[in-house]
């Protein structure tokens, strides 16, 4: 079975006491490839190490996250833009709008998105959408960004199934991750009335640990408890989910 780990920040300080181990522990569950958003160029040497140490395992983003668009993000994004001249990246993220932690940047947040779509439309590479609480906001921007290249995953899809239906007609993939097996998570009531070929799945790691992990800090080993939920969901094999996502993944990242 190969399992993806489509969104995991392996590279994350929660990780720094037994990274090895813990990347260990989802390669021996079955989980072989792991694609990294990025947050900020604080971020890019750990991540650029991690590559070189699992090469055939890790696979990188280039972007800035919606919450770490501060005063100097003009500059975050020169680096986006520099990294992208230097070398490949399998897409741009996680990129879009975050309005929980502070709605005052929402212009700043707005001009980063919409830079980065920019340049995920340049390179010809997929985006990877993070948006809390701005569902209005990231679709005003994508609808009118929306092209036959653009296209990419949206992050840790929390929506309802009309968002849901409105992310796929901008092309957009669901990624599905943790919050599938909370009680409350409420996307788990109709997931199965999407089609498998729109979905990928994701651990958002160190974030957003499935049951029976809840509340504690998140792995890419963990993907496995994601898997058994949206095999449940779907009445399939988990062999066979495990595959479609892989290779809708594939689908998108390219490599
Ligand atoms: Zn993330």
């Amino acid at each position: 079975m190969i399992l993806t780990d489509t969104h995991t920040h392996l590279y994350s300080e929660a990780f720094d006491m037994d990274r090895d181990q813990m990347i260990e522990r989802a390669l021996e569950a079955g989980i072989s490839r792991f694609y990294l958003p990025a947050i900020d160029s604080s971020y890019t040497e750990s991540m650029y190490a991690l590559e070189r140490k699992y090469p055939n395992h890790v696979f990188l983003m280039t972007g800035l996250h919606p919450t770490h668009v501060k005063h100097d993000f003009k500059v975050e994004l020169a680096h986006v833009k520099e990294n992208l001249e230097q070398r490949k990246f399998v897409a741009i993220g996680e990129i879009g709008i975050d309005l929980y932690w502070d709605k005052t940047s929402l212009r700043q947040q707005q001009e980063a998105f919409c830079f980065q779509i920019q340049l995920a439309k340049q390179y010809k590479l997929p985006i990877v959408i993070h948006c809390r609480d701005a569902f209005e906001e990231v679709f005003e921007i994508l609808e009118a960004e929306k092209s036959d290249d653009l296209f990419g995953i949206f992050h840790c899809f929390t929506g309802t199934l009309a968002q849901a239906h409105r992310a796929i007609s901008c092309n957009m993939k669901l990624g599905i991750g943790g919050v599938v097996t909370f009680k409350n998570g409420k996307i788990d009531q109709f997931l199965s009335k999407i089609d498998l070929s729109h979905i990928v799945l994701e651990t958002d790691a160190p974030y957003l640990s499935p049951v029976p992990h809840r509340g504690k800090r998140n792995e890419s080993a963990y993907l496995l408890n994601v898997l058994n939920k949206v095999a449940v969901i779907y009445g399939m094999d988990k062999q066979d989910i495990a595959e479609i996502t892989t290779n809708n993944a594939l689908d998108i990242f390219k490599t």
